[in-house]
């Protein structure tokens, strides 16, 4: 099994104008060595697009090939790939000579190697983030002898990282509120099983919000209601919005409750 050793150096602080040189192509010795023995954490729009490539439901894609997890940080449930029960934990998506079979539509954090990204402060109310990005250096990759020069913005460009981003910030959003709160203040059981519907499971999330008495309890513009019925990447950011201001009471005025006498 590969054991992944990272450099012990400390990472030095990059913003998105800093350079760094690495290429990863079919030619290099390691290739697919990074497929293997990993954790990859996958995000609300990683199954989103990797189960419509697939061709699976949200529950059967999160049956097949993920595991339930709790981010111990902000003690939130996540999901991760499960990798496959072989000699190096492969992932399941990996072929030796052809590399990754899913690659249009790989994770996010599989486009993120090999840069990392910490936050020095972060206020999603306001949309402020204070971000600095690192290079993840594992002993195994060779990618870094390579000589392609990027920034680090050109490289977050060319690997479609903002875009997927956008659509996550939401969820970021969620995860970073929760752990900025004390340890002692926890949601409970039912409050997270909500959260991994909303986040993870987008097919069970549309029956609750179109087969429940959801859109009975709260005023939802016709237009709004329209446009998540038909669009699962809307829906999922609606879902996002509605968890803040269900477990954060932040943007409240979106989830009016309808008066009961309207009903
Ligand atoms: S160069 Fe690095 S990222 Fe590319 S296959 Fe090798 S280990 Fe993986
Ligand atoms: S999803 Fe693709 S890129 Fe990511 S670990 Fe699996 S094979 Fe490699």
């Amino acid at each position: 099994m590969n054991d992944h050793k990272i450099s012990e150096i400390p990472p030095e602080q990059m913003g998105l104008n800093t350079r760094f040189t690495f290429q990863c192509h079919k030619g290099v010795k390691c290739f697919t060595d990074c497929c293997r023995g990993i954790d990859i954490m996958l995000t609300p729009y990683d199954i989103l697009t990797m189960r419509r490539k697939l061709d699976l439901s949200s529950e059967e894609f999160l049956a097949v090939f993920t595991e339930p997890r709790i981010l111990e940080k902000a003690d939130m449930p996540v999901v991760t790939l499960k990798l496959l029960d072989d000699e190096r934990r492969s992932c399941p998506f990996v072929e030796d000579k052809d590399g990754c079979v899913i690659y249009e539509d790989r994770p996010t954090t599989c486009r993120y190697y090999p840069i990392g990204v910490g936050a020095l402060s972060y206020s999603g109310e306001q949309g402020d983030k204070d971000e600095f990005f690192f290079t993840v250096k594992e002993a195994h990759c060779l990618g870094f002898e390579e000589d392609r020069e990027w920034t680090v913005a050109q490289w977050r460009q060319d690997q479609g990282i903002d875009e997927r981003d956008a659509v996550n910030e939401g969820w970021m959003d969620l995860m970073v509120r929760k752990k900025s709160l004390p340890p002692s203040m926890k949601l409970s059981e039912e409050s997270k099983k909500i959260f991994f519907m909303v986040c993870y499971n987008i097919d069970k999330f549309r029956d609750f919000v179109f087969n429940s008495s959801f859109l009975k309890r709260y005023e939802i513009p016709a237009d709004k209601t329209k446009e998540i019925r038909s669009d699962d990447v809307k829906l999922l950011q609606f879902g996002f919005e509605w968890l803040k201001s269900a477990f954060f009471h932040a943007g409240r005025e979106n989830f009016q409750v309808k008066n009961s006498k309207k009903e």
